[in-house]
């Protein structure tokens, strides 16, 4: 069994994009050493090594569209146009001629950050995109930065870098409770033997929120499916990612099929899910009276994850507003891989004690989650 150090400066509890991209960022601001401590035998086992790997900034939500677009220009900068990293399949995003104004206004806000965004009519997205011909929309909103993620080079990228900048990463290692001294997080307990740290930062994706609280975070874990289809009667080749915001499901090319979920949301403890074949019947519903030219496609297989919301679905990233010591990355809900360069970013620049001028601290402090 490995020994683990006895004092550190950071323990990071959880290595899926939470944890991994703190420690990237603390490593690259030259803020080492840390332990990441992982739970599983593997990193990613979780949400992060099993959702949909969409990098999307077409966002209504004004923090969630910042963090997203910020990590987007270093998921571009790190694929360096290989297309490796980032599938630059472009994204388009369908509803109903109503959504028309809140498309031009998500435009306007991509532009002002120059990206490449348009909205079309239907006739003309149908036109662009012959194989979304036979969807039920009435306005899209077309990006063409956006894309599809190699997900575990992703999490690999950040683990690496973070071992590069004096971080060790521990797995089969669960952190069991927090050690406090005089009200102050000192650091953890695990089976492994106790470690000091500085500082402690819960990562822990859908278990976050309670190591060292009376009172949990009002974190809630929401299972999703994901499912792999057999090829449509089209070509997947070429196909964007696409989302229909009204009808609530999406699909991507997945090899030579596609990687469909019907955005289900249901309430879940924080666990690995088991799927429930309600969601494949749900899909199957959506796509018959939305997209009926799939209707009939064969499901391969699928799987359920846990997303993990506060209740504004704004990230938790700061300090415990009750145990110095705590800091909190989490609540990272549908949007923890696309956005996970700027959330480690801010995270890394709150623990090294500055203020970011890019973001409203107030959205995503945990002091707003008191009650
Ligand atoms: C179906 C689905 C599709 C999604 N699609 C997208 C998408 O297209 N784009 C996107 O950006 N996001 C997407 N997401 C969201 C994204 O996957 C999550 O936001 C992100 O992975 C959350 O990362 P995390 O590190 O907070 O949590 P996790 O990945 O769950 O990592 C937390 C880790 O902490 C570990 N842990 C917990 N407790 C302890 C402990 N006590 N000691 C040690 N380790 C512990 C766990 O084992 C786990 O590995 C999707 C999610 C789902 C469910």
């Amino acid at each position: 069994m490995d020994v683990l150090p006895s004092a550190t400066r950071w323990v990071v509890v959880g290595a899926g994009f939470a944890g991994a991209s703190t420690a990237w960022a603390l490593a690259r601001a030259g803020l080492g050493p840390g332990l990441i401590l992982e739970r599983e035998p593997t990193f990613g086992a979780h949400a992060s090594g099993r959702n949909a790997a969409l990098a999307k900034v077409t966002e209504s939500d004004r923090v969630v569209r910042t963090l997203a677009v910020r990590s987007l220009r270093y998921l571009k900068r790190l694929d360096g146009g290989t297309g490796e990293l980032l599938r630059p399949t472009g994204g388009l995003t369908l509803a109903s001629g109503a959504t028309y104004h809140e498309f031009e206004r998500i435009r306007g806000a991509l532009a002002a950050e120059g990206l490449d965004a348009a909205v079309l009519t239907a006739g003309a997205a149908r036109r662009r995109h012959p194989l979304v011909a036979g969807l039920d929309f009435g306005a899209a909103l077309w990006c063409a930065d956006e894309g599809v993620v190699d997900i575990h080079a992703l999490l690999t990228h950040y683990l690496q870098e973070a071992r590069a900048g004096g971080f060790r990463v521990q797995t089969d290692c669960e952190v069991q409770e927090l050690r406090v001294e005089g009200g102050r997080v000192t650091g953890v307990t695990t089976a492994r033997g106790d470690v000091r740290a500085d500082v402690v930062i819960d990562a822990a994706g859908a278990w976050a929120g309670r190591l060292g609280r009376a009172r949990p975070l009002p974190l809630q874990p929401f299972r999703r499916h994901l499912f792999v289809s057999a090829p449509p009667a089209h070509a997947v080749a070429g196909l964007p990612f696409t989302w229909m915001e009204d009808a609530g499901f999406y699909f991507r090319p997945e090899g030579d099929g596609l990687l469909l979920s019907p955005c289900d949301e249901t309430a879940s403890r924080p666990c690995a899910p088991s799927t429930d074949p309600a969601a494949a019947e749900l899909l199957a519903e959506k796509l018959a009276a939305h997209a009926p030219a799939l209707a009939d496609l064969a499901i391969r297989r699928g799987w359920a994850c846990l997303r993990t919301f506060t209740p504004d679905r704004h990230p938790v990233i700061g300090p415990d507003s009750e145990r110095p010591g705590l800091f909190h990355v989490s609540g990272l809900g549908g949007f923890g891989m696309m956005t996970s360069a700027a959330v480690g970013e801010l995270a890394a620049t709150r623990l090294a004690g500055r203020t970011p001028d890019w973001m409203d601290l107030g959205k995503v402090d945990p002091v707003r989650l008191a009650p």
